[in-house]
């Protein structure tokens, strides 16, 4: 019988014809070479952490959990070749050891380096960009089973396109990336009225490195976190309290609420209430990846749209205003972050100083009703979905939100002409 495929939150899955990790390029090579004879389309998948179906296939899936290795590095130039399977959690102690960092990083650290960039995952910071951004060379197979080296210097155009490619170009096998000198984080999160949140975020935003706010629903309370650079030494207390805020507050005791707020809702907002400390203040001093990501055990679906940087706190409050319209309660917090403006033809952040606003529910709670709402909103706004989040754009809606859509098509007709690596995500959202 065929190996059943689930992705991370429940809301996807597939039965594959075949589940196969291979070990080296030649192993890939085949693969393509069955693939197209046996007309089974093939779909690269990293650590199965998107929430869209962009992974989901009934042909051959591919996980590349063999290439986690680092290859090559030059110290003197930061940068390093990696296996393209690599999570990025091994991936940031490999470079603390070599002394070595990205420059910014998302809320976790779970998700393979190949499905982190194929998706344009990001943290946030308006002088900084996503993990793609930092991706300077690939090596490629591609649909007719040759490998592809790209790199500033060869085929520039396709590394263009390809550090976000949502696994339309063919199976990636290693990365180069740019990489910056290990670094300390300063982390600040301060729990605190919204309205004063609102007031601070911009000028936050401006003169810090990375900030982000998180909105309670339904209550007037937030929590901003203001991470800087520092030189500080890194702080030695707070261990005790940091392991009860993060791993029982912020996953044991909220999956048990969630787990009760699906059948009572309406508690949500007056628990939010009675636990959150307005005035509360952590501060620690880490790695910077070991300040940027963190465990998120509660399993939830979530949209994230990205829309230019001028509407952001205008689109979020227009949220807030759908949020009060919902029969059902929301019991997990809308996060809003920041970044700038990039050159990845299918980045949501080209060409735009950029917003985003995530909306989430717990993975069994219906979705639909106020994910369509936020979605209508954001086509005001010329959002731009996260390609690993759900959404439901398509071929028609798309074009006119990515001024170099073509260019980017016309690297797939270069690569994958017939669409072997291609699914009905895919076929939805770039038309074949
Ligand atoms: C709890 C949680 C927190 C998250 N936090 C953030 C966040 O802070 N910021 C953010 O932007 N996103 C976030 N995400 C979304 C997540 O980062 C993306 O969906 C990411 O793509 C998942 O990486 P993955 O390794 O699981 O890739 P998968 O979901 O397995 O695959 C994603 C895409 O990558 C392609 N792919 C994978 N490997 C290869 C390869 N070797 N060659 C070619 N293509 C490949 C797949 O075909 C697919 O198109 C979060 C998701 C979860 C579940």
């Amino acid at each position: 019988m065929n190996k059943k495929w689930v992705n991370w939150s429940g809301n996807q899955s597939a039965t594959p014809k075949r589940i196969i990790s291979p070990s080296s390029e030649d192993e890939i090579i085949s693969l393509v070479g069955i693939g197209v004879a046996n007309r089974w389309r093939i779909r690269p998948v990293g650590s199965s952490h998107s929430f869209s179906p962009i992974c989901v296939t009934d042909g051959l899936l591919v996980p590349l959990d063999s290439f986690n290795q680092i290859l090559h590095v030059d110290k003197e130039l930061l940068q390093v070749t990696v296996g393209a399977g690599i999570t990025l959690s091994k991936l940031n102690v490999e470079l603390a050891n070599l002394g070595l960092a990205l420059p910014n990083l998302g809320d976790i650290d779970s998700q393979t380096l190949a499905g982190a960039i194929s998706t344009g995952t990001h943290g946030t910071g308006s002088r900084y960009s996503s993990i793609s951004a930092a991706v300077i060379g690939l090596r490629i197979v591609t649909g007719d089973g040759s490998i592809i080296s790209t790199s500033k210097f060869q085929d520039p155009e396709i590394l263009e396109s390809a550090r976000v490619s949502l696994g339309a170009f063919g199976v990636v096998t290693s990365i180069t990336l740019q990489c910056v000198e290990a670094f300390f984080l300063e982390g600040v999160e301060l729990t605190t009225a919204l309205d004063a949140v609102l007031e601070r975020f911009d000028d936050e935003d401006t003169k810090s490195d990375f900030v982000e706010f998180y909105w309670y629903p339904h209550t007037e309370i937030a929590e901003l976190k203001i991470n800087n650079r520092t030189l500080n030494p890194v702080s030695k207390k707070g261990g005790i309290v940091r392991f009860l805020n993060d791993e029982i507050l912020r996953n044991t005791a909220f999956g048990c609420l969630n787990r009760y707020w699906k059948y009572f809702p309406k508690y949500a907002p007056g628990t939010f209430n009675r636990v959150l400390n307005v005035g509360e203040r952590n501060i620690r001093i880490a790695p910077s990846y070991e300040i940027f990501c963190s465990k998120r055990r509660v399993k939830f679906v979530e949209m994230e749209y990205a829309v230019p940087r001028e509407y952001l706190l205008e689109a979020f409050n227009k949220v807030r205003k759908i949020t009060e319209t919902l029969n059902r309660p929301l019991t997990f917090p809308i996060e809003v972050r920041s970044l700038g403006s990039d050159d990845i033809p299918l980045s949501p952040a080209f060409g735009r100083e950029t917003g985003f606003i995530a909306v989430h529910v717990y993975k069994d709670a219906d979705s639909s009703i106020f994910f369509s709402q936020v979605e209508n909103l954001m086509r005001e706004y010329n959002g731009r979905p996260h390609w690993g989040k759900v959404h439901n754009l398509s071929s028609e809606d798309l074009p006119n939100l990515y001024p170099e859509w073509d260019k980017f098509l016309r690297i797939r007709k270069r690569l994958d002409p017939d669409g072997h690596f291609s699914n009905n995500y895919l076929e939805k959202v770039l038309g074949y």
